[in-house]
């Protein structure tokens, strides 16, 4: 086999809360992960040289400047990573086709890297297991060992402990993706300068999940990092708004954001809201879409 295909699943946050700091500066957070129906597409081929080479097609994603195609670029470093564990001389060129909105909250990046990590384990038929994949891919980022396996977990640590939950699949998610880029590390310092922090409950968070309880997780989802991004950033609080006035049974921020997303009751609903937000002109990219179980389909 010379080339092989995965699909690399964004996830949104149903509950993130940031519990402490390590001493090494690094946020402690816990975090509901949850992987929805928009993807990457990444082909890796084996190349005779031994260089990794990365070409990435734009598809409809919106970027200002396109993101590096070089050693620096995700897919590039997850690449070397496993190849240097596997020993392995020859090097791969990689097709990258991204349909993720980038620096949105959605772990693109990190979800780019898992998929090169879990394509270059088929294509050398080398065996590693899901756990050496995740030692490989802590190496590359906080989101990356979720990333391996996707689906419903909580993220504990850096985001590197996960326990799995019960699946939350086929719910019906609208995600919004205002043009404003929202720098992650301002988001963590607005926070650690906050007086008080209001903490979402993960605990009720986690049990709604599991039980398949729609309308508990609405009640209860939370993201500590939308607090300090609202007053700097109104376009978020105006998405949230306005999927909650379109039928919305809950609306927030995913990661550090600035992507809103939305629960709704049916399909059908979702897509009516897509078109009020699309015609609603605060977004650059709306997508109806729901949850999802299995990376691998
Ligand atoms: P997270 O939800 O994990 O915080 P994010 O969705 O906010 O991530 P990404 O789309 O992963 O953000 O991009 C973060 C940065 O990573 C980008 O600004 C970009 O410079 C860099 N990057 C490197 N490789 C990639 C890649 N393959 N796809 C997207 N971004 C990449």
């Amino acid at each position: 086999m010379e080339q092989v295909r995965e699909k690399a699943y964004a996830k949104v946050n149903l509950g993130l809360d940031v519990t402490g700091r390590r001493e090494d500066g690094y946020h402690l957070v816990s975090m509901v992960m949850q992987t929805i129906g928009i993807h990457d597409d990444i082909v890796v081929y084996k190349t005779k040289d031994p260089n990794i080479s990365l070409d990435i097609d734009y598809g409809g994603v919106h970027l200002a400047t396109p993101l590096s195609a070089g050693d620096d670029n995700l897919c590039a470093r997850a690449a070397r990573v496993i190849n240097e564990r596997l020993g392995i001389g020859h090097g791969y060129f990689i097709h990258l086709t991204k349909s993720i909105p980038v620096a949105a909250g959605m772990a693109g990046g990190s979800s780019d890297a898992a998929a090169v990590l879990r394509a270059i384990n088929r294509l050398e038929d080398a065996g590693l297991t899901t756990e050496e994949l995740q030692e490989l891919a802590v190496k590359i980022g906080a989101d990356v060992p979720y990333c391996v396996v996707g689906g419903t977990m909580q993220a504990e640590g850096i985001g590197e402990k996960l326990s799995p939950l019960k699946s939350f699949a086929d719910v019906p998610l609208l995600v919004a993706k205002p043009p404003e880029g929202v720098s992650t590390a301002e988001v963590y310092h607005a926070l650690d300068e906050q007086e008080t922090i209001c903490h979402p409950d993960m605990k009720a968070i986690c049990e709604a999940v599991s039980n398949g309880d729609v309308d508990g997780l609405t009640k209860h989802m939370g993201n500590v990092l939308m607090d300090v991004t609202l007053p700097k950033y109104p376009v978020v609080g105006k998405i949230r708004d306005l999927m909650l006035e379109n039928g919305a049974l809950g609306a927030m921020m995913t990661g550090s954001g600035p992507t809103v997303f939305g629960i709704y009751r049916t399909a059908q609903e979702c897509q009516k809201a897509a078109e009020v937000v699309r015609a609603g002109g605060l977004c650059e990219t709306v997508m109806a879409t729901k949850t999802i179980a299995d990376i691998t389909k």
